[in-house]
């Protein structure tokens, strides 16, 4: 049985499946750990010409993130103090993240917002290169709610 599950979701609708798998991989909601990374607003927008405020336009979608995880923890019972929203590229983030905690397991979905056709470069293939824990995909997509 593992002792400390770091879950990773995409804030999809696919979402709840992930987190649902990794609660039946544990015994006590405590073992879970939920992570949503924020990629940084390419810096290619951050030019004056755009009238757009790039930092407050970041801090918004880390906003709307950490609102978005803590409901999806409250809702089986995981405390805020659980569930990391972190800004960068998701990949090595989760990745850190589960050895910073001391994570037995990384929960992640087969696919997320970029679809079920892109297999390569998919975030829970690059989570797995380089893990120095279990990897576990949750079969997630179209095929999936069939
Ligand atoms: P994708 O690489 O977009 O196909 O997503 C595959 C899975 O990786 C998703 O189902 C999530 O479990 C996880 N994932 C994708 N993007 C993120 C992210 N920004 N933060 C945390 N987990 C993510």
């Amino acid at each position: 049985m593992y002792k400390k599950i770091l879950v990773a979701v995409d804030l999809s609708d696919d979402s709840q499946r992930v987190i649902d798998t990794a609660k039946m991989m544990a015994d006590d909601i405590g073992k879970l750990q939920l992570v949503h990374v924020v990629e940084p607003v390419a810096a290619a927008y951050s030019m004056d010409i755009y009238a757009v405020n790039i930092s407050e336009l970041q801090q918004e979608a880390i906003n709307f993130a950490e609102k978005r995880l803590q409901e999806l923890g409250a809702n089986i019972g995981i405390g805020s103090d659980s569930v990391h929203t972190l800004l960068g590229a998701p990949a090595p983030e989760i990745r850190n993240l589960a050895n910073e905690i001391g994570a037995d397991a990384i929960v992640i979905g087969s696919h997320g917002h970029s679809g079920w056709k892109i297999l390569l470069g998919s975030t829970a293939i690059k989570v797995l290169h380089g893990a120095t824990c279990d990897v576990m995909t949750v079969h997630v997509g179209d095929e999936a709610k069939d």
